[in-house]
């Protein structure tokens, strides 16, 4: 149902898509803005299509759309229209600026033509401006993106005979867009990823370096760079780099330089991933000082209460923790737009089921509920031995009972590695989904951790009979069995024998 309220959504990446999607249920008329020409952020702008298929992508952002959810592409706040504006046409607003610029390497000649960012190189590539790289690539990072350029760098390969307004950074820089005839000339690309931490040790996921270098990147850890050689037209020749031992010590980078370990890698394009920066043009007044947006457990902004943030402009991370985000602040925007004070978050943000709901559903009464919620048996609210624990923890694996059940074996997602030869040109999906039946068999392995699974144990195994199965007619999920506590005596063997950790002792009075 409409609530009749505005809210404005700026940046259509991961983080501003799942909050449009909540506030959109909950009947608010939301409209995204965006700076670029199509919705998805760093999923379509950064990470390449064989990571994140973009026809899937595209699904996905159409069923959020089809919501009634509105999208104002090529229009950035801050410039094209003042965050004054927004405010005065809104009643609320989300942040999810994400962190769009690329940091440039803190070193000397740095400033080549030939040296650029690993966000615009993806930007490059993701746009089809950019189709082949010079023949020696050198990324230098260690995490995600780097290998996401490294492997770009890779698939792209190079041609022999570059004309000099063909050069990979005019295409980076936006100048030009590659001619597609002359890719069928394309010939592997000689790339090198330098980390300042040793290979096992970079933040990469290990999966994703044991692919780099399958495909034939030399990844070189423990190396630190020190300046870009450029040669008489400016351009970047080589990069210097330095073995080092690098270390995260009480939460700080500490690097130590090796010294008469210098040397040179000869480069004709060097890509600097290491990390981004948050563009806060026409929109200081959110800036910590530190390049982010500071927030409360709601991701309400401090201060200003009709405003709240998510995703990489908090804190870079992942496209789960992005859209999490979202969700937290669309409750929040929700309760704000309702005049209603904001929860104290739970310490553990898991979904709990909502009693309410599923008893409405069913089309059952039930009596005012007040949590904590115990005891069930005279309470028309409550279910058996049901307590609202998410603000404590979630069900640890111990409190399972899996003595009835196999070990099923988990089913795994098929990963295509490719060779050095077999990636070049290749922009396939590697990590190939389930299929529906063996989808169907994985969700099956779920033990419904804290969440009655109605398989009966307690019934059966209660010396009591004090547990029985809740009339059909008012039953629902979480809402199966009940205990009479006349009849119980304590023994715990209900909640000993429970598979799924639902049961909790001592909720009786
Ligand atoms: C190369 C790369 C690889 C990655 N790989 C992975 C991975 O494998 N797995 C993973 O989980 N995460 C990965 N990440 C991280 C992940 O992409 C981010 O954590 C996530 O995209 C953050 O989402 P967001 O919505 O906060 O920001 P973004 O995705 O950056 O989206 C922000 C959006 O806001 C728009 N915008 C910004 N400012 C304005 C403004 N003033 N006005 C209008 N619009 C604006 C931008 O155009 C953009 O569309 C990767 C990141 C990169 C760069
Ligand atoms: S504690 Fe013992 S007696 Fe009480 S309901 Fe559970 S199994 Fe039955
Ligand atoms: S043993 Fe646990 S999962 Fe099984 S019916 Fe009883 S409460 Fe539900």
């Amino acid at each position: 149902m409409s609530t009749s309220k505005k809210v404005a959504v700026i940046g259509g990446g991961p983080a501003g898509l799942s909050c449009a999607y909540q506030l959109a249920r909950k009947g608010h008329a939301v409209t995204i803005f965006d700076e670029r020409a199509e919705l998805g952020g760093m999923m379509r702008y950064g990470i390449p299509g064989f990571r994140t298929p973009r026809e899937v992508l595209d699904a996905e952002i159409r069923r959020i759309l089809d919501l009634g959810v509105t999208a104002r592409m090529s229009c950035r706040i801050g410039t094209d229209i003042t965050m004054d504006r927004i405010r005065a046409e809104f009643d609320a607003v989300f942040l999810g600026l994400g962190a769009q610029s690329g940091r440039p390497l803190p070193v000397e000649g740095a400033d080549a033509p030939n040296c650029v960012t690993a966000t615009a190189f993806l930007k490059a590539f993701n746009d089809g401006r950019m189709r082949h790289v010079g023949k020696r690539v050198v990324v230098v990072g260690g995490g995600d993106t780097s290998i996401d350029v490294a492997t770009v760098a890779r698939r792209l390969g190079h041609i022999e005979k570059v004309n000099e307004s063909d050069r990979p950074e005019y295409a980076i820089a936006g100048i030009i867009a590659h001619d597609v005839a002359a890719v069928s000339a394309k010939q592997g690309a000689e790339v090198t990823l330098t980390s300042i931490f040793a290979v096992d040790k970079m933040q990469a996921s290990r999966a994703e370096v044991e692919h780099a270098l399958a495909e034939g990147i030399a990844v070189r850890g423990g190396y630190a760079p020190l300046a870009v050689l450029r040669g008489p037209d400016g351009r970047a020749t080589a990069l210097r780099v330095i073995r080092c031992e690098a270390k995260i010590a009480g939460g700080r980078l500490e690097i130590k330089n090796i010294d008469g370990t210098e040397e040179d890698i000869p480069a004709d394009l060097i890509v600097s991933a290491i990390g981004q920066s948050v563009d806060f043009a026409g929109l200081a007044e959110f800036d910590n000082g530190k390049g982010a947006i500071d927030t409360d457990r709601n991701y309400q902004v401090k201060g200003q209460p009709n405003c709240f943030v998510g995703g990489d402009v908090v804190r870079p991370h992942l496209l789960t923790t992005a859209i999490g985000h979202g969700t937290i602040a669309a409750d929040g925007i929700d309760r704000f737009l309702h005049g209603e004070a904001l929860d104290r978050r739970p310490k553990i943000d898991v979904h709990v089921f909502d009693l309410q709901r599923k008893m409405i559903e069913r089309g059952l009464v039930f009596s005012e509920v007040h949590e904590p919620i115990r005891g069930t048996d005279t309470s028309q609210a409550a279910i058996h031995n049901f307590d609202n624990r998410s603000d404590r923890y979630v069900i640890p694996h111990e409190e399972l009972f899996l003595g009835h059940f196999n070990r099923t074996p988990r089913n795994r997602r098929n990963v295509v590695t490719l060779s050095a030869a077999e990636a070049l040109g290749n922009f396939e999906e590697r990590l190939l989904p389930l299929t529906e039946t063996q989808a169907v068999a994985e969700a099956k392995r779920c033990m419904s951790c804290g969440m009655c699974f109605e398989c009966d144990n307690c019934v059966v195994y209660c010396p009591q009979v004090a547990v029985f199965k809740v009339a059909k007619s008012k039953s629902t999920a979480g809402r199966y069995v009940d205990t009479d506590y006349a009849k119980c005596i304590g023994c715990h063997i209900c909640k000993d024998v429970c598979p799924t950790g639902y049961i909790q002792m001592g909720l009786g009075e």
